[in-house]
């Protein structure tokens, strides 16, 4: 399948260039130039799990890649169980944060990791350059630790991540390097941006963006809607599926409506946000005005120039009406967010502050006969502070506790270029 630039049809690419490459000329995003329309959902739905992504990718981008190694590489990257649990009648969870670093952009990173592996070239290390502002460097960090071939500079401001996120990244080692930086997560990108700008020390390391503008972390977050679906056949829940996605960047919406236009049986999608409502004021004005992010206590979509937004716009053609057919939307502040913990938590169950807020916009949204999904997006355990406030005790699931008793192996580094690169050197 070719991939196509957002803002240039003109600019086109494998699946193996838009990878190593990131971005498209001129700032532009790579998308699947179609999407395939698949006549055999009723089928793919029967089968499990990475059975049935593996066959979704494959024909995506399949063609490209050695057909044993490409099937190996899907089964290892998408190991972990994506279960759907019911909170009351008609109403789910979609839980995507059983996988190694206890949220969703592990089915991106992990996948990013194992794929970047059959693209690169033979006996050419790579180092994967990248700054966090806490989820994404432990997703990669995790992702691509101990694998040989690859090693890991994770860039992020000292003291601004919390205890927890810094563990999930600081205290791997081995081939992973996490420098914490005298600065803002603003100036970390700064850095890494200047280091991709130098053409020769690009060459030397092989230096390499895990953004999460990156089209190998966009395409399999179009499968775990399928396994919602395939869950709720099996318990014959046919019609009416409605997905409630808590966004930031929107990559994670992206990947739903791409799977919508292959012909995956849904109703419709409600798009999400905190505060930080950029989209959702557009869908209600259609006036398009990223704003200065404000924080929150759903911190992972405290975005207010959303960088996938783009790849929604172009899906419809840039028809703001056909935009607002297509979805639904909405936004809830802090106090919301903690009214909707203890409401689900009233239902027996413990949401993060994220899937909270999808949750919330969800019950406005959803019809009477339709069957709502709210996406889980991170375990509750990695953000203690907000339930220590409210009163609540979170268990610590044994992935992060194990990494607790752990020492930090981090180097500080001040927010200088010439000591970022000095890094580099050193391993
Ligand atoms: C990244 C993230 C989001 C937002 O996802 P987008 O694809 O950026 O919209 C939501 N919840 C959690 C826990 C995240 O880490």
């Amino acid at each position: 399948m070719k991939f196509v630039s957002t803002r240039n049809p003109g600019d086109t690419a494998t699946f193996r260039e838009a990878v190593l490459k990131g971005m498209a000329p001129g700032g532009g995003l790579w998308m699947p130039e179609t999407l395939p329309v698949f006549e055999d959902w009723d089928s793919l739905l029967q089968l499990r799990w990475v059975e049935r992504s593996e066959i979704i990718l494959r024909r995506f981008i399949g063609d490209e890649f050695d057909q044993d190694a490409f099937a190996a590489a899907i089964h290892s990257a998408l190991d972990f169980p994506i279960p759907l649990a019911q909170v009351r009648r008609g109403l789910h969870v979609l839980e995507l944060f059983h996988g190694p670093t206890l949220a969703f952009k592990d089915v991106g990173a992990r996948f990013f990791a194992h794929i970047l592996d059959l693209i690169r070239e033979p006996g050419r290390p790579l180092t994967i350059l990248t700054a966090t502002s806490g989820d994404t460097g432990a997703a990669v960090a995790q992702a691509f630790w101990q694998r040989p071939g690859a090693r890991v500079v994770v860039l992020y401001p000292k003291a601004r991540v919390s205890d927890l996120q810094e563990i999930q990244f600081a205290t791997l080692g081995d081939n992973v390097a996490a420098l914490a930086v005298e600065g803002s997560f603003d100036d970390c990108q700064a850095l890494v941006k200047a280091c991709f700008n130098d053409a020769e020390l690009c060459a030397r390391h092989g230096l390499t963006s895990a953004n999460s503008i990156n089209v190998a972390r966009l395409l399999p977050q179009m499968l775990y809607y399928a396994e919602a679906v395939a869950q709720l056949h099996k318990q014959d829940v046919r019609d009416g599926i409605v997905f409630a996605v808590p966004s930031g960047n929107f990559g994670n919406l992206c990947a739903g409506l791409m799977a919508q236009r292959t012909g995956l049986p849904l109703r419709a999608f409600v798009a999400a946000t905190n505060a930080n409502a950029t989209v959702p004021r557009y869908l209600d004005s259609g006036d398009y005005r990223p704003q200065p992010s404000v924080a929150t206590l759903s911190n992972a979509m405290d975005v207010g120039a959303p960088n996938n937004w783009e790849r929604i716009q172009h899906l419809f053609g840039g028809d703001f009406h056909s935009l607002r057919q297509a979805l639904r939307w909405g936004f809830k502040n802090d106090a919301d967010t903690k009214r909707s913990i203890r409401e689900l938590m009233g239902m027996g169950y413990l949401a993060d502050p994220h899937a909270a807020v999808s949750y919330a916009v969800l019950e406005e949204r959803l019809g009477l006969s339709e069957t709502g999904v709210f996406l889980g997006t991170a375990h509750p355990a990695k953000f203690l502070p907000v339930y220590e406030a409210m009163g609540i005790q979170v268990p610590i699931p044994d992935a992060l506790a194990g990494l607790r008793e752990r020492p930090l192996l981090s180097k500080e580094i001040p927010n200088d270029v010439a000591a970022l690169r000095q890094a580099l050197e050193e391993r």
